[in-house]
Order: structure tokens, then sequence, then C-alpha cells
């Protein structure tokens, strides 16, 4: 079962794959979002066949159909790390889950919808750091027209998860004449348990400010050496979707993978002391290994208790 949800995830993965290299590139070239996708060498518009996540790169061997120039390796690597990135995340949500059981009705099975709403979520961060990846990879440029879309659309997910959280508590405690004796005006279980459900939501827009106010705080310190406006905006979408403390373990590893980074390169001479190298990828990276790890290395960290 694992293997057939890990490569569902794959397909769902590659096909976004090509839509993040789309946007990354366009983000780039400071075009429209809009419109089909193109031959970047003769500008031809792609058929429905061309447009295959690496199935088609494979295919035509990763040469354009209409002008047969060669197709930068780029859009492959893209897909297939998209691929591996969200299939992992399938695998890693579904693998204790029971399908033996599973019947239309579960959809509307609140544990069910829970863990598809969240994978929704995670689905849209991984999408948008791996954009914003490639732009401050290649170009040292984090596009405003794709990180700040971002923040409202996951400030109104985390919303309407929670919302969807606390409505289910209040439907399920109605259901019964025990459970009404919990409800307001009786009691102040429902409220109580309501704000732990909203914890994540809150914690969220907490990390966010914070983080994205202590970038902005190094870009004031340093007066803009190392890190610049881009951070502070991708600091604040991943403390918003990391919550806490997930979000501060991201960035302290982010910090250190790019320090074992710089120092690589100016050993091996490619850079040297005091060169910028753009940090986005980095928190990408940081935010990566915490969307997937973040419980146990919380975990490990408390129990070694620094
Ligand atoms: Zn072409």
């Amino acid at each position: 079962m694992g293997n057939i949800i890990f490569v569902l995830g794959f397909v769902v993965g590659s096909v976004l794959g090509s839509f993040v290299k789309a946007i990354a590139d366009r983000s780039l070239g400071k075009k429209s979002f809009w419109g089909r996708s193109y031959c970047p060498k003769c500008r031809h518009k792609l058929a429905w066949y061309d447009l295959f996540p690496v199935v088609s790169y494979i295919y035509l061997r990763g040469k354009c159909r209409y002008c047969h120039k060669k197709i930068g390796i780029e859009y492959l690597v893209v897909e297939v790390m998209m691929g591996i990135l969200v299939g992992f995340l399938f695998w890693q949500s579904f693998k204790n889950f029971q399908f033996s059981d599973f019947s239309f009705q579960s959809i509307f099975n609140f544990q069910f919808s829970v863990t598809l709403l969240d994978l929704l979520l995670k689905i849209f961060f991984i999408t948008t750091l791996a954009v914003l990846f490639l732009t401050d990879l290649k170009k040292m440029f984090i596009p405003d027209r794709v990180v700040l879309p971002a923040i409202w659309i996951g400030l109104i997910f985390l919303s309407l998860i929670t919302l969807y959280k606390i409505g289910y508590l209040y439907y399920y405690l109605s259901q019964s004449p025990v459970g009404r004796l919990l409800l307001p005006l009786h009691s102040e279980y429902f409220q109580r348990h309501a704000i732990i459900l909203a914890q994540p939501l809150f914690y969220g827009i907490l990390m966010g400010f914070l983080i994205g106010g202590f970038f902005l705080s190094l870009i004031i310190v340093t007066s803009g050496k190392g890190m610049g406006g881009g951070d502070v905006k991708l600091g604040a979408f991943m403390g918003l979707v990391l919550g806490f403390p997930q979000a501060i373990f991201a960035v302290v590893l982010s910090f250190l993978i790019g320090a074992i980074f710089a120092v690589a390169l100016i050993i091996s001479g490619k850079k040297h002391f005091g060169q910028t190298i753009p940090f986005g990828p980095f928190l990408v990276l940081g935010s990566l290994i915490m969307l997937f790890w973040g419980n146990q290395i919380v975990d490990w960290y408390l129990h070694i208790g620094i």
C-alpha cells in the first residue's frame, strides 16, 4: 500500500514540479503567470501531450518537439524532485491509515478530512518553497507576487482548518445529551478546547511576525548585508505554516546548513570571504527538514535537554 501512495504522490508532485518551474521562470522573466506553457527557445505553444511531467521530457529526449533544441535538464530535475518530496509527504501522511475499511463515507470522517486538509496545506507549502528556492538560487530574487499571496493563502488556509476543527467539536458535543452539558452556558469545556484547537493558528501568526521581525532586525543591524527583504517575507511565511517551535528550529537549521555550505565554498576556493550567497535556499531546506521530521527533531532536542 505504501508504494502505491508514494507513486500517487510522485505523480501529483511532478505535475506541480512543471508548474513550479514555469512560475519560477516567469517570475524571473517578469512575465505574466497566466497563459499556456511554451518552449523557452522557439516560443511554440505546447500541446497537452507535451505537458506530461517527466514522461514527456524522457520521450522527447530533452528536446523541443517543434524546434528540436535542447531543453535544460533543470525541467526534469525540478519535476523529479517535486515528485519525490510530495511522494514522501503522501507516504508519511497515509502510512498509518487503514484503507481496508475505506469508503466514500469515510471522506466525511473527521480524522480523515483533517489529514487531507493538512496534506493540502503542506503541498501548498512545498510548492511555494520550491518556487522561491529556484528564483533565489538563480538570481537572488524572492518575488513579491509569489511570497505575498502565499502568506495570505497560508493564513486563510490555517484559519479555515481551525474553524473546521472548532466547528466539528461543537457539532460533536451537540449530538448527545452529555455533550450538550459541555457547551457554553453550562460549562467552560467548549471554550477551553476551542482555544487549544486555535493554538496552531495563533502560534503560526506569532512565529510569522517573530521570524520576519528577526530577519528585519538583522537587515537593520548589518545594514542589508547578507539578507534582503525577500528573506523577511519568506521567514514570515515559514513561521506561519511551521508554527511553534518548529519554525525556530527551521531557522536554526538554515543558519547551520548555510554556515557549513559557506565554509565549504570558501575552502574549495569557489567563493571568498564576504561574498554573498542567497539565504533563501537554506531557509527552504531548513523548512523542509522540519516539515518532514519536525516532531522527531523537537522530541530529540527536548530529550537531550540542552
Ligand atoms: Zn522549441
